[in-house]
């Protein structure tokens, strides 16, 4: 969900590309105010280019793999959300209200540490509702050496003791680590042949503002299931073929907007 007023930009409600231009939006003012780096645009932009080739909306493929990463969450014994400026920048309530629903703390880890950054980000989370908010303390920090960029400086209660750490929009570099190290990574990418998807136990091929609120309708539905079951729906879940399944989503997809382009062309 948007965390500006819309009424700061021009688009107008029945625009064609309307929440694509919303959330470039929310992204830019974020980068105004710090919250998301320079290259976040860039790799928004990514994002956008991959999410046109799914056809902007959730499929059931990325449905099945949101239920396994709900369901792994719920399992953790000490789960862990990882913010990036994008994700605070996109969605800051929906961030909030997963943490509070699966219990799962959120940790401010950024890949760019530009000094006023976590504050903007800290600021952010917590008007959207955030009580308590982890990677904030410099002082406390820990590092993890597996990972050479500045995302290995975390909270010692938080990412460097989780089992399973949520990753949406993440670099593959730090999933590769937090693998070798014995985590169970879920990750969100529009992407699904990024190093980040590939390395994920559970790779959520969507976009965030979409994932999200499915992810909190999942874990409503599914807060009082019992263990044997939600490990019943893990065992079930095969990230490989879910991967490979989204990759023949996209090429569809292409086939038919190729069919329909074509029909406009001979017009
Ligand atoms: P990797 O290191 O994993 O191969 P990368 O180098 O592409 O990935 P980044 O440049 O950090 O990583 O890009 C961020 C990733 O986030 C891209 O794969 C992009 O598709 C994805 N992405 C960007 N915006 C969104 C979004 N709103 N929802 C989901 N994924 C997104």
């Amino acid at each position: 969900m948007s965390t500006n007023n819309n009424q700061d930009h021009d688009v107008p409600k029945d625009h064609p590309r309307y929440e694509s231009l919303k959330y470039r939006h929310d992204i830019i003012e974020g980068m105004k105010k710090l919250i998301v780096a320079e290259a976040g645009l860039i790799a928004h932009g990514r994002g956008e280019c991959f999410d046109y080739m799914l056809g902007e909306k959730t499929s059931e493929i990325a449905k099945k793999a949101i239920k396994a990463a709900v369901a792994l969450l719920f399992l953790a014994k000490n789960p862990i959300i990882s913010v990036n400026g994008n994700t605070a920048a996109l969605c800051p309530r929906k961030l909030v209200e997963l943490s509070k629903i699966t219990n799962a703390p959120l940790e401010i880890n950024l890949f760019y540490r530009k000094k006023g950054r976590i504050e903007a980000i800290k600021k952010v989370l917590e008007n959207a509702g955030a009580e308590k908010i982890l990677g904030i303390d410099e002082t406390t920090m820990v590092e993890i050496e597996e990972i050479s960029s500045n995302r290995r400086n975390v909270d010692p209660n938080g990412i460097k003791i989780a089992d399973v750490v949520f990753v949406p929009l993440e670099d593959g570099d730090r999933t590769e680590a937090l693998k070798k190290i014995g985590k169970k990574i879920i990750a969100v990418d529009l992407n699904p042949i990024s190093r980040t998807s590939l390395w994920a136990d559970v790779t959520i091929v969507d976009n965030i503002v979409r994932t999200l609120p499915e992810m909190i309708k999942i874990a409503t539905k599914l807060k009082n299931t019992k263990e044997k079951a939600l490990k019943n729906i893990i065992e079930t879940f095969d990230n490989k073929s879910n991967i490979q399944a989204s990759l023949d989503a996209i090429i569809q997809y292409i086939k038919k907007q190729k069919e329909d382009a074509f029909k406009i062309l001979k017009d």
